[in-house]
């Protein structure tokens, strides 16, 4: 154990909803780390499709076997939460070269804004095709979202979608 700095890591994102794509980075990314801080970003000029609590609520039950996750919620810059958590490493997921050069941007900017490193880990390429904006598509439809989300975000997007 030469290495006493403990590796924490952020994954910050909107989860909105969380999808069986994101929970596989959370998997995967705390079997590397001492610590996963997941952040749910709360921006009052996005249209929500889930509000910002039930967004935690779902996280909160889909960790709660993960004893190194910890959900929490965050307004404002990313790298500004980062600062506060005294954590300066973000976490994230990349399916394609379209999030890679939207990323690398983003990257790149927190790393001048805000001292942070950023660390990617690919998507499982069964969820490379995964995103919530398609899952929300499809669930205001009226489509089969099961096999996309994990199980307890589900009910509260049946929800959703019964109220349309
Ligand atoms: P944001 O609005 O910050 O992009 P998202 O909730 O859409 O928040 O995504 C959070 C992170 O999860 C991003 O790094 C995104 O690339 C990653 N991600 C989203 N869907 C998947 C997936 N299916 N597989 C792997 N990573 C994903």
């Amino acid at each position: 154990m030469g290495n006493s700095v403990a590796r924490k890591a952020i994954f910050p994102g909107s989860f909105d909803p969380l999808t069986n794509g994101h929970l596989d980075i959370i998997r995967r990314g705390a079997a590397m780390l001492d610590e996963l801080i997941v952040a749910v970003g709360h921006n009052p000029l996005k249209i929500e499709f889930l509000p910002h609590t039930t967004r935690v609520e779902i996280l909160r039950q889909a960790v709660a076997d993960l004893g190194n996750v910890r959900v929490d919620s965050f307004v404002g810059l990313t790298v500004e939460y980062a600062r506060r958590q005294g954590v300066s490493v973000l976490l994230r997921g990349l399916r394609n070269s379209a999030d890679l050069s939207r990323e690398f941007q983003v990257a790149l900017t927190n790393r001048v804004v805000g001292g942070v490193e950023t660390i990617f880990l690919m998507a499982g390429p069964e969820h490379a095709y995964t995103s919530s904006s398609l899952i929300k598509e499809v669930a205001r439809m009226g489509g089969d979202i099961s096999a996309l989300v994990p199980p307890q975000a589900l009910p509260y997007v049946q929800k959703v979608e019964k109220r349309k």
